[in-house]
């Protein structure tokens, strides 16, 4: 049987780069059954809502749903709720996808483009995962008011057991398929909300005796990742810290072109997506690198089509096309060596799938 799966390519370099990652995907000789949908700024011309009530309907019946970019300046004077990343917001809720992860993997060959030392990230490969749906970014009271004549600021950062439990759950599965190793991030020396988080996280940890757990406090583990990255396998933390944290980690490897992100629910549905927007800027140019989305659909192969095998050749491809020398522009050194070649999007997808095709 298929997979069956929604193909979401959107707005600016998504839609010019989808069609190279199917391409990519088509070579695998998985079986997978694509249906296409409108989201973002297509969706508004098309429908007139950027997410329209059928997009939403598709995700929920898919196995998965892969995603290029929503978001440009033809939209950008739309009120708030008319905007293409409200679309994508709403997909995000609509599927329920509490567990955000963020791999940052640096490919040997990129080991330069960080802005740490090569030999601080040659080889990195951790992964973060963070709660997506709670936290501070969505309690309940928030607001500005005005007490006696001055404005008061405030946000509410809660959790309740269930939501630590359950994405808790989520990082040491994925730490029990890696490396064994779970580190989670929290502030409980000042904020009782993450003493909940660790203690619920200790509680987790008993149906999970072969891996093993530490804790960081968040500053601590700031400081960690752009001391030592490579002491970590998978980190797990609340919204915030995570959005914040994630980003650091994302750094740590280089390019936006090369950073791949999953969101999956209880059912282990998934929103497999780049951590990129869609560029308009570089639109239409074939200058896009495509590998973000084409390393987005190797998660979604292994996390919610369980085609462990395939996710695995693709992320190797993607390593030897980098040996070899071929870079888009955003991972182009500036100071071009012999070995390094400037292809285009469609060149980076032809050499992809060339390197899957060589036998192992
Ligand atoms: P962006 O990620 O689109 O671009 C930032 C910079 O990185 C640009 O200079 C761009 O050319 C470059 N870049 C991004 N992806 C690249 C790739 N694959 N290859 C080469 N270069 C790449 O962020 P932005 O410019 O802040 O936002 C542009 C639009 O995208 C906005 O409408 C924004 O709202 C939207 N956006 C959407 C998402 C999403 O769909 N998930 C995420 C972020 C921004």
């Amino acid at each position: 049987m298929s997979h069956r799966i929604l193909v979401i390519p959107g707005d600016g370099i998504g839609a010019e780069v989808m069609p190279h990652v199917l391409r990519v995907l088509d070579a695998l000789g998985v079986a997978l059954a694509y249906e296409l949908a409108d989201l973002g700024g297509v969706a508004i011309d098309n429908h007139g809502t950027p997410l329209p009530p059928s997009t939403l309907a598709a995700a929920r019946e898919s196995a998965a749903v892969l995603l290029g970019a929503v978001g440009g300046p033809k939209w950008d004077a739309l009120s708030m709720d008319q905007r293409p990343e409200k679309g994508l917001l709403g997909m995000r809720a609509g599927l329920e996808a509490f567990a955000n992860l963020r791999p940052a993997m640096l490919f040997e060959p990129l080991a330069d483009a960080s802005s740490l030392r090569p030999e601080l990230v040659a080889g990195l490969d951790i992964l973060i995962v963070r709660e997506l749906t709670g936290g501070i970014y969505f309690g309940e009271p928030r607001g500005v008011d005005n007490e006696a004549g001055r404005r008061r600021g405030y946000n509410t950062y809660v959790y309740n057991e269930d939501e630590i439990a359950r994405i808790a759950r989520v990082a040491f599965d994925l730490a029990g398929k890696r490396n064994g190793r779970l580190t989670s991030v929290d502030k409980a020396n000042v904020l009782e909300v993450t003493q909940l988080w660790r203690d619920v996280v200790n509680e987790v940890h008993a149906e999970y005796p072969d891996v093993d757990l530490d804790h960081l406090y968040v500053d601590n583990a700031a400081m960690q990742l752009v001391r030592e990255p490579k002491q970590f396998d998978v980190l797990v933390t609340g919204n915030m810290f995570g959005d914040i944290l994630s980003d650091v980690a994302a750094m740590l490897t280089g390019s936006l072109g090369m950073l791949p992100s999953a969101s999956l629910n209880a059912h282990g549905q998934g929103l497999y997506e780049p951590v990129h927007g869609s560029a308009p800027d570089i639109a239409g140019r074939n200058i896009a690198n495509p590998l973000a989305t084409i390393l987005s659909a190797a998660m979604m192969l292994r996390y919610s089509l369980g085609e462990r095998e395939a996710a695995d050749r693709v992320e190797t491809a993607v390593d030897s096309v980098l040996a070899e020398g071929f870079r888009t522009a955003d991972i182009m050194p500036a100071t071009g060596t012999d070995s390094t070649r400037l292809v285009g999007t469609a060149e980076m997808a032809d050499a992809v799938i060339a390197a899957l095709e060589v036998p192992a």
